[in-house]
């Protein structure tokens, strides 16, 4: 990555780190991407890759597919933005609600956004100033969420009580001490919240399945005895499906678990590549809205560039019929197991739809402090040796699920799998 190295000095003169967004660079160093398609991308050494990254989990459709490619050159010849509503906007409405089974639907620019959206309307809606979530989940960057995402061990405090962690530098402690998590996967955790804290959450605010925590699907009947939880006690149950959303099936966590929530938020796959959020809910969790007693605004929200990329992508591209194509790709990287176990290296394979990840531990992960068991060099050089070997994984192995997409081949993830096995067999029997 001789070039990536030289040109992130180039870059760091006016780009702090040399990047964009501090995530975009995991060590050692980033790696700059030129073009990407189908289910390739390439470096600017010219290294190409399977792509299982997937710009963190968006280009399900792959990389400049024709249809999305058509619809944005189209949209892009009539002009591009005017802050006032186009007719793209109604046809992705209108397909959301299918997918998600809520009736109505608001646009903005990223997951951030959407959860951002979620909370004020909880919050209006409610009266109320509390958010419970979940330990161990990330929900964007905005003040209100950026609560134990990955708490330190020494900081997360008792399991049956944990602390409320402050993600980052700059937060005031009175967000924090807005937010109360609990873990995964424990209804009984959550129903104590409720009953210490009669009245005063706002939401409940979920990943239905946790996908930045390796890949943890929800326990049998759990998400359903949340939603009776939120409103036994006069609280929203909020989904964040920025992830789960379009990946983990057609209608997202909503079609793969049957629970609907109150409020949905999608961002990411959404837009096929275009920033893109979305916030859906019930007739009356966006009553405010629909009233216009609450306003949910943004200069760039159903943009018709943004819209035009998302109505092909999700009315041509991302089809019921097109999802069949994880279930093969998952019956290939179900193998991820096996090639571990052959060399002794404890691992498990997870996956639903789009999403998968291997964690490097006998037992499955089930909530989010399982993870501190993880020794971090693992995951880390598992995806180094991917990278090395022209897989592009998400980087943040121990966190980060993959991403498949419906243009990936079988001899795609077979080069998962392949390289799996060598790390697996070289790790636990490594060269004197
Ligand atoms: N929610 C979840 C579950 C996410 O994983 C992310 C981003 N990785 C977000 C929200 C925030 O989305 P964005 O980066 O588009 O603001």
């Amino acid at each position: 990555h001789a070039r990536s190295l030289s040109y992130r000095e180039e870059a760091k003169r006016v780009l702090p780190g040399g990047v964009s967004s501090s995530w975009q660079s995991w060590p050692p160093h980033p790696i700059y991407v030129r073009r990407g398609l189908g289910s390739l991308i390439w470096d600017i050494d010219g290294n190409e890759y399977v792509d299982l990254h997937n710009g963190y989990g968006v280009m399900v459709m792959g990389h400049a597919h024709p249809k999305v490619v058509e619809a944005v050159r189209r949209r892009v010849q009539e002009g591009t933005h005017f802050a006032q509503p186009t007719e793209e906007a109604l046809p992705v409405a209108e397909n959301l609600a299918e997918r998600y089974r809520l009736p109505q639907w608001r646009f903005g620019n990223s997951g951030t956004e959407a959860t951002l959206d979620a909370c004020r309307i909880s919050r209006a809606l409610t009266g109320r100033k509390k958010i419970l979530k979940i330990e161990g989940t990330y929900h964007g960057h905005h003040d209100s969420l950026m609560v134990s995402v990955f708490p330190d061990q020494e900081k997360a405090g008792p399991r049956d009580h944990p602390a409320s962690v402050p993600q980052t530098l700059g937060l005031p402690q009175e967000f924090v001490d807005l937010v109360l998590n609990v873990p995964f996967n424990d209804l009984e955790a959550a129903k104590r919240a409720f009953a210490e804290h009669p009245g005063e959450f706002a939401c409940m605010i979920v990943e239905p399945a946790m996908t930045n925590c390796g890949l943890v699907l929800p326990d049998a009947g759990y998400l359903a005895g949340l939603k009776e939880l939120c409103h036994a006690d006069g609280s929203l149950l909020v989904f964040d499906e920025v992830k789960t959303g379009f990946t983990l099936a057609w209608g997202g966590a909503i079609e793969a678990f049957g629970v609907v929530p109150d409020l949905v938020c999608l961002a990411k796959a959404l837009g096929a590549g275009l920033p893109c959020g979305a916030i859906g809910g019930t007739e009356e969790a966006m009553g405010m809205v629909i009233r216009g007693e609450l306003d949910q605004q943004g200069t760039f929200n159903g943009n018709p560039l943004t819209m035009a990329a998302a109505k092909a992508n999700l009315l041509d591209v991302l089809t019921p019929a097109a999802y069949a194509r994880f279930d093969e790709l998952n019956a290939l990287l179900a193998n991820c197991d096996e090639v571990c176990a052959k060399h002794g290296l404890p691992a498990n394979v997870k996956f639903l739809g789009a999403k998968g990840s291997v964690e490097f531990r006998r037992e499955p992960i089930h909530e989010y402090r399982d993870l501190w068991d993880i020794d971090d060099r693992v995951p880390q050089l598992a995806w180094l040796w991917q990278l090395n070997r022209g897989v592009f994984k998400s980087p943040g192995s121990k966190w980060e699920s993959w991403t498949t997409s419906i243009v990936h081949s079988d001899d795609d993830v077979q080069r998962y799998v392949d390289n799996l096995e060598e790390f697996a067999a070289t790790v636990t029997n490594p060269p004197a």
